[in-house]
């Protein structure tokens, strides 16, 4: 059995806190990170101290009413960041949310977990996963909003910044006003170039619930699907699918499963996990191209070594990009990817900061700027950002790095896993368990425990997870 009764969570930050130079292997939080001690303060001063900006309005000639706050994007971080403003009473008549979907905020690691699951077998759908149930919070759907005094303007992004008028044009043509801005972009899926078909009818990317949408009435008429990528994106939508019943199989250039974080032995025991329900892959080989069948629509995936595999529905998960856009003329750091923030998420220009997977913050325990693409951070990093914007709170974001994921939940699997890792994963590794149904990943470097991966644990071995969120998503 795995010795977990005790909070692994403090374990690694005790260990890690003994530690003040740290030895870095591969990372899987920032593949651009770079140690603070190599980072020019001059490209990117931060205010010493001021956090709101002064604010006196008195022009009408603004489409948004709310304007002492204004967050820039309607995902995860926003939503947290929203309940945060509620908690300190800051938001009523305040606070506006600009959003280029059309949902207020939820949690998006849904969209390729309980969203997917077949038609028959109760999908997760909207209101049930607006934020902030991933933590158990109150249920902000578009009426909550409303109830405390948040103007909320959906489907209209942000296009153009003037930080000297300190107003922003949306698409549509909107002038707004801004005291404070927020930028809470997140990040926009990585796409194969049109070239080689990646904008194909039947071929699909995941990041919005209107691409959860498209990619579940692919799912309703599909035979063959193929999923690119063997991350946790591709993992979870290759576990969706078998449990449609889909033909389904997973290509990816590594020689294992989730190479940035599994070790050869546990991916090995994924991959024969996913071959019990039917999963295919191919590995160690890249895409040449999508190919078109007659109507247009995609018919199968070419491989550089020649070889064609039929499919009527391919799904990317080949990664993400910071969703920086407009943001990126104006000046802020974006040296090391993302907007670069301090330890309370100020970015250079005062009064503006950033939050989320579009933040590159400094992670103190391993002394480097990072950026990190996981939901545990969006809702810390927004609560973290507002409590500093509203009041003297001036600690430094102090983070220990976690992400989980989830697969073949669905009603009637022989087995759901729920893995999540904490740390980071440099070292040597030590795994106990046999996969039956529980494993432990340990890395550990120069002696001291850096990282924890664990699957499938009781209650208390989640120490202090989502215990609604589960069950919603
Ligand atoms: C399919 C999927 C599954 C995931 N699963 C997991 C998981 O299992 N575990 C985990 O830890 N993490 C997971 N994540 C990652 C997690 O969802 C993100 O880390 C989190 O959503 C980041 O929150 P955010 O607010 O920074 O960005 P987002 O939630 O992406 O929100 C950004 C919002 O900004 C909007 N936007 C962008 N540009 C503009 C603009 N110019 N103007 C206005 N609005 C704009 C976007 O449309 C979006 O609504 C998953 C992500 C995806 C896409």
């Amino acid at each position: 059995m795995i010795p977990m009764s005790s909070s692994v969570r403090r374990l690694i930050m005790a260990s890690i806190s003994n530690t003040l130079s740290l030895k870095h292997g591969l990372s899987l939080w920032c593949p651009q990170s770079t140690p603070l001690n190599r980072i020019h303060r001059g490209s990117c001063s931060f205010p010493s101290r001021s956090f709101r900006r002064c604010f006196t309005v008195s022009a009408s000639s603004f489409a948004n009413e709310n304007r002492e706050f204004v967050i820039v994007g309607g995902g995860n971080s926003a939503g947290y960041a929203a309940r945060t403003f509620v908690e300190h009473g800051m938001a009523s008549g305040k606070l506006c949310i600009v959003s280029k979907e059309a949902y207020a905020p939820y949690e998006r690691p849904a969209l390729t977990k309980a969203y997917l699951f077949p038609l028959d077998k109760k999908p997760a759908r909207l209101p049930g996963f607006h934020t902030c149930v991933g933590t158990g919070g109150e249920r902000q759907t578009p009426d909550w909003y409303k109830e405390q005094g948040i103007e909320m303007l959906y489907e209209d992004p942000i296009v153009n910044v003037d930080t000297e008028k300190q107003t922003l044009k949306t698409n549509s043509g909107k002038l707004l006003k801004y005291g404070s801005l927020i930028i809470a972009t997140g990040c926009s899926a990585s796409r194969f170039p049109d070239k080689i078909g990646g904008n194909l009818p039947g071929v699909h990317y995941i990041r919005d619930v209107a691409d959860a949408d498209s990619l579940i009435s692919s799912l309703e008429k599909a035979k063959k699907v193929v999923v690119v990528g063997g991350g946790y994106i591709g993992m979870e939508v290759a576990a969706a699918t078998s449990g449609w019943n889909l033909d389904t199989t997973v290509i990816f250039p590594e020689d294992h499963l989730m190479p940035r974080l599994f070790t050869p032995s546990l991916a090995q025991k994924y991959e024969k996990l996913y071959q019990d329900y039917g999963v295919k892959f191919v590995k160690g080989t890249s895409i040449k191209n999508l190919e078109a069948g007659p109507d247009g629509h995609v018919s199968g995936v070419k491989l550089e070594n020649g070889s064609t595999i039929e499919a009527d529905t391919v799904v990317i998960g080949i990664g993400a990009k910071p969703a920086v856009g407009p943001f990126e003329k104006i000046g802020l750091n974006s040296s090391v990817g993302g907007i670069q923030v301090d330890g309370q998420f100020r970015t250079g220009i005062p009064g503006i900061f950033a939050i989320g997977d579009v933040a590159a913050f400094p992670l103190k325990i391993y002394d480097r700027i990072s950026r990190v693409e996981h939901v545990d951070h969006a809702r810390r990093s927004a609560q973290h950002c507002v409590k500093s914007l509203l009041t003297a709170h001036t600690d430094t974001y102090d983070y220990l790095p976690y992400f989980y994921s989830r697969v073949f939940e669905y009603e009637g699997s022989p087995r759901k896993v729920w893995w999540q890792f904490f740390g980071d994963n440099v070292g040597e590794t030590v795994q106990i368990g046999n996969f039956d149904p529980k494993v432990a990943t340990f890395w550990i470097d120069s002696g001291i425990l850096k990282g924890v991966l664990l699957e499938s644990g009781t209650a208390e071995v989640r120490f202090g997870t989502d215990t609604e969120f589960c069950e919603i998503v």
